[in-house]
């Protein structure tokens, strides 16, 4: 019986068990009924975590986009594989189908083969959420490359240092890009950074926004013509399962960005896995993912988890609040969306407007709901809930990291009972371990420990790029045969788990440890509060004491300050307990955040704990201007 698709809890405990009791069986199932390979694997699984050393369907060959596209042909040919939906909405969307999604797979390759491209190299992709983005991760993976997309919101001094470090041949980008009501001149922002690397041979170029750009001599090329030359088929490479397949740096939150890499064979089994599950995707949906391609979200469920389902994806160019911040809901009801999948930052941003904006849509297609990326706080939650699924549509809390490829914890919807902020129980094959600071395993029910992963799971990545100790470092030798992913976690009286934050982010108070999203989540029920982040900073008798940092919503501006640091204490008392109160409370504008939304809490650290003077690789800040005004403003 093929264990593909789960579809009650029974089955799931059911399914699971299977999956840890024996692993290598399950999953050498999953791969040999769900893919198509051009040679089967000699070994399933090999692994040591001391090292660090997994490998997955060892001795396999295969090429991820015969997966995601040829075997398609037959049955899917004139199926749509992308949607693609412009930032201005009077631009016409275009449907891709797979077969025509396959040609220009296939011209793309030709081209990148043509300009001396080929197995092993790494090219980096600075593009918006354009069709060549996915077409271009695509025939990198054709033709063996490896990819390394580059969020486009990247400034030219977080791209070259990116360059550099896996020292790329060539950059895909475009003339520019439509951002909401701006356009960003993207290929300038690549001249630049490319003044620092040399490495670089060719730039090609698409043309989204016709500005008039400088091409230099010799190295850049506008793609459209190579493409239109170009010959529309292309024999896939033949690449090993372990062979890379891309290198993605993380978000930056904590610290200096790591180039995952991750590899063929694992990945494509997993992701396509998750996907199926998650988003219980049938035949003919319409799924579509908010986030970036240039993050791990839109690797793994924008391009291949969906395509390796055959499945039906929307990529959005734009941004939620253009035209007006009814824009997600507009293309859910334009496009009749059934999975949609977002961040909180989205969800709380979108709160913050009119609920005309969200009412006046038709959202009846919607089945299920997702969130990744933070914790998602009770009251965005319920917000979620209410408005966009009408209760209606499951809310999927999913854990993951870039470092994981795929979804870790996470509830199946219309499978697992959802609780709002937890992420719930663990996908098939993912072993948690909540662990103590001593390195003993946390076990039953009701406890809270550092998370950590017990077991390999095919998605995993298998090194940074250029620098294998410092992920064994990392992630593999603070606890002995564990893989730390650096959150901490509550396990509830059923055994469902909630993230609490980052482990760097707890914070000991009197000898309490608290973990910083139960505290905002306290805050942020408060009705006059928008957003918050709490840090510790060194006190005298209680170690750390709590500072907090609080944006008003604007119904919240015209309140009394003090009434207000009262009520929030009173509120936070009343829900955690007065050990969490905080010290001090500043009330901001903004909150610094990473691109990809999160909020950067060691840089609030630093400023609550009067330490200013080096604030650490910020290049990958997206509002570098509130950090000033939040210094002035310092309690
Ligand atoms: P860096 O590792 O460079 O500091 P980052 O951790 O923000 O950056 P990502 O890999 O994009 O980079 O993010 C993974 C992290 O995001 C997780 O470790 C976790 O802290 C947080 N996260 C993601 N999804 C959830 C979720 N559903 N609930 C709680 N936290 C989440
Ligand atoms: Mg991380």
């Amino acid at each position: 019986m093929s264990n593909y698709h789960i579809k009650h809890l029974e089955e799931y405990f059911q399914v699971y068990r299977k999956s840890v009791r024996n692993p290598e069986a399950f999953w050498e199932e999953i791969a040999e009924e769900h893919f198509v390979w051009r040679k089967k694997w000699d070994k399933v699984l090999s692994w040591d975590f001391s090292k660090p050393e997994v490998k997955w369907y060892e001795g396999a060959k295969l090429n991820i986009t015969e997966n995601c596209l040829d075997r398609h042909l037959p049955t899917r040919g004139t199926k749509t594989a992308i949607i693609f939906e412009p930032n201005d909405p009077n631009e016409t969307a275009e449907h891709i189908s797979y077969r025509q999604l396959h040609e220009r797979v296939c011209r793309m390759a030709n081209v990148l083969l043509e300009n001396g491209i080929g197995k092993g190299d790494r090219v980096c992709i600075y593009l918006p959420m354009i069709p060549e983005l996915a077409i271009s991760v695509l025939a990198c993976a054709r033709i063996g490359a490896i990819h390394s997309v580059v969020f486009a919101g990247f400034s030219a001094n977080a791209l070259s240092t990116r360059i550099i470090d896996s020292d790329c041949k060539m950059v895909i980008t475009s003339d520019g890009s439509y951002r909401g009501a701006k356009t960003i001149d993207l290929k300038g922002i690549v001249d630049k950074a490319l003044e620092d690397c040399p490495g670089v041979a060719n730039v090609l170029v698409a043309k989204r926004i016709n500005s008039n750009i400088a091409m230099k001599e010799g190295r850049d090329k506008w793609l459209q013509p190579l493409l239109d030359e170009a010959y529309a088929d292309n024999v896939a490479e033949v690449m090993d399962a372990e062979d890379p397949l891309f290198i993605l740096y993380t978000s930056g939150s904590t610290g200096k960005p790591k180039g995952m890499v991750h590899t063929s064979a694992g990945y494509m089994v997993y992701t396509a896995y998750t996907f199926k599950n998650a988003f219980q995707y049938k035949e003919e949906d319409v799924y579509w993912c908010t986030a970036d391609i240039g993050w791990i979200t839109g690797h793994s469920y924008i391009v291949y988890g969906p395509l390796a389902n055959g499945a039906t994806t929307l990529m959005f160019e734009g941004v939620p609040s253009y035209p007006d911040f009814g824009r997600f809901w507009e293309v859910v009801e334009k496009h009749k969306v059934n999975q949609f999948y977002t961040a909180p930052t989205a969800i709380r941003a979108l709160a913050k407007e009119s609920l005309d904006f969200v009412e006046k849509h038709d959202l009846s297609s919607l089945k299920v709901l997702g969130s990744v990326g933070e914790p998602i706080n009770e009251e965005a939650w319920h917000w979620y809930n209410n408005n966009v699924g009408k209760k209606n549509s499951p809310i999927i809390d999913t854990w993951w990291q870039t470092e994981t490829g795929g979804m870790m914890i996470t509830p199946i919807p219309y499978v697992t009972p959802t609780t709002p902020t937890y992420a719930t129980l663990p996908f098939i094959g993912v072993q948690p371990a909540l662990m103590d600071e001593e390195g003993n395993e946390i076990k039953g029910n009701q406890v809270d420990g550092r998370l950590c992963i017990k077991f390999p799971w095919p998605a995993m990545a298998r090194t940074i790029w250029g620098n294998h100790e410092r992920y064994r470092e990392t992630y593999f030798s603070a606890y002995k045969d564990m893989y730390f992913t650096g959150d901490g976690a509550l396990r509830d009286a059923v055994g469902y788990y909630r993230i609490t934050g980052r482990v760097d982010d707890v914070i000991i108070v009197s000898g309490h440890n608290l973990g910083t999203a139960p505290i905002e989540d306290s805050i942020n029920e408060h009705p006059a509060v928008a957003e918050s982040a709490v840090v510790g900073f060194p006190h005298d008798i209680k170690g750390n004491a709590l500072y907090g940092y609080i944006i008003l919503k604007e119904t919240g501006e015209s309140r009394d300050r003090e009434n207000l640091r009262k009520e929030i204490n009173q509120q936070i008392t009343e829900q955690i307990g007065p050990i969490a109160k905080l010290d001090k409370i500043q009330f901001v504008s903004g909150l610094p955040k990473t691109r990809s939304g999160k909020i950067m809490r060691r840089i609030l650290r630093k400023i609550a704990s009067n330490d200013t003077s080096n604030l650490g690789d910020t290049s990958t800040l997206l509002n570098p201007e509130v950090v000033k005004h939040i210094m002035d403003n310092v309690l």
